[in-house]
């Protein structure tokens, strides 16, 4: 049995059979030949259902997650949201009250309104999240780190009151990536990641994935939602998205590790009121970071000393990092969380949310040390 690094680059991704190219072609072909008596030997028809370079990308995150099978989306948004679609209306749902904005939106302008109910609780809060079981409860979601408050969710604890409850748990694990964090070894059902962020890892794609534990109804109506509907990505985006996986473990090793440098220099720092970070030790589930995860991740909020002008005085004398959203890539970026946000948001209007690229970490702490100053 080889280690996750190795089979990042080798499981699914053999040399390609008919020319030994070591890394494979990307196939643009829509559409696949059949036998004369109709067969398809080579299992490809027609690529919305599948194609070679997908296939791989679905394969080699299953296998990182330690999961049964994996279906690739076109968006970490579309993937979340096919999951839920699979669900039927009057399904009851528990979903964390820091979810990700988008999936937020998609649930209270979409699916709600087609009969799915949703309570919303504080999900590191694991007496509120079994408060909130009703006998149709059918699914409990959590993100964990979540975006942009960095809490963290109890898996192993979310995943046993699912159990008990007759409810699937998916655990969003775009900010742990499967190098730091296992939701699956760790009792949830499903994982979602947007592929945008670590697995992409350079900024260039949009994309998302659904990991399942094992096999099952759900699952087997997610993979057909993907096959009906085509919220799928290229060929390109798959062949992109695999030579990000190529390097993840090392990537988000070093980002982890300048990520917490970085958290330290800040919590010190006179101008800023408070740091978010699940690697501090003063960081609210700093214990349960530490059972569950191998590294506490690239991304950090920070609260200046002052109010959201002070926050953009800030950003605005930033020069290594960039001031753009998201996050997981080679840049670092900077972002004022608050304004990219709906009406309403919770977020702090002081925070900026802190995604830590691959720069040296000296050229990062300096960029603050000036901004702030
Ligand atoms: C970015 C993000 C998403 C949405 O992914 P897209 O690829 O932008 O649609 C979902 N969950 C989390 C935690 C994210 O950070």
């Amino acid at each position: 049995m080889t280690r996750p690094e190795t089979r990042a680059i080798h499981h699914a991704q053999p040399p390609d059979p008919a020319t030994g190219a070591v890394i494979p072609p990307i196939h643009l072909t829509t559409t696949y030949e059949r036998d004369i008596d109709g067969a398809y030997p080579r299992e490809f028809k027609y690529t919305r259902n599948m194609n070679p370079n997908r296939a791989a990308l679905e394969s080699v995150i299953a296998e990182l997650e330690g999961g049964f099978g994996a279906a690739a989306f076109a968006s970490g948004s579309v993937a979340t949201m096919m999951l839920l679609q699979a669900l039927r209306p009057g399904d009851h749902v528990i979903a964390p009250d820091d979810l990700y904005y988008g999936i937020r939106l998609i649930m209270q302008d979409v699916l709600m309104p087609w009969g799915l109910r949703v309570t919303f609780v504080d999900a590191t809060d694991l007496d509120a999240v079994r408060a909130a079981v009703t006998p149709d409860t059918k699914l409990i979601l959590s993100e964990s780190p979540s975006n942009p408050l960095l809490q963290v969710t109890d898996i192993a604890g979310v995943a046993q009151i699912a159990q008990e409850a007759g409810a699937l748990y998916m655990c969003d694990n775009t900010i742990g990536t499967p190098v730091l964090q296992q939701p699956l070894q760790l009792g949830a059902d499903f994982v979602i990641h947007s592929t945008t962020k670590y697995i992409g890892g350079h900024h260039d794609i949009l994309g998302g994935v659904v990991v399942a534990r094992e096999d099952g109804e759900m699952w087997q109506r997610v993979q057909m939602l993907q096959a009906i509907g085509g919220a799928v990505p290229s060929p390109f985006e798959c062949w992109l998205a695999l030579r990000g996986v190529q390097t993840m473990s090392y990537r988000v090793r070093a980002q982890a590790d300048h990520a917490l440098k970085l958290a330290q220099y800040l919590a010190d720092h006179p101008n800023v009121e408070k740091v978010r970070y699940p690697g501090l030790p003063d960081h609210p589930n700093h214990d349960v970071a530490r059972r569950q995860m191998a590294g506490f991740g690239g991304l950090l909020s920070v609260q200046v000393v002052g109010d959201e002008a002070r926050a953009m005085d800030v950003i605005a004398k930033m020069q290594v990092f960039t001031r753009a959203t998201s996050f997981g890539g080679t840049h670092s970026l900077i972002e004022h969380r608050a304004s990219m946000e709906h009406d309403g948001t919770t977020t702090p209007r002081n925070l900026l949310r802190v995604s830590v690229g691959l720069e040296h970490i000296d050229d990062l702490i300096e960029d603050f040390a000036r901004a702030l100053a």
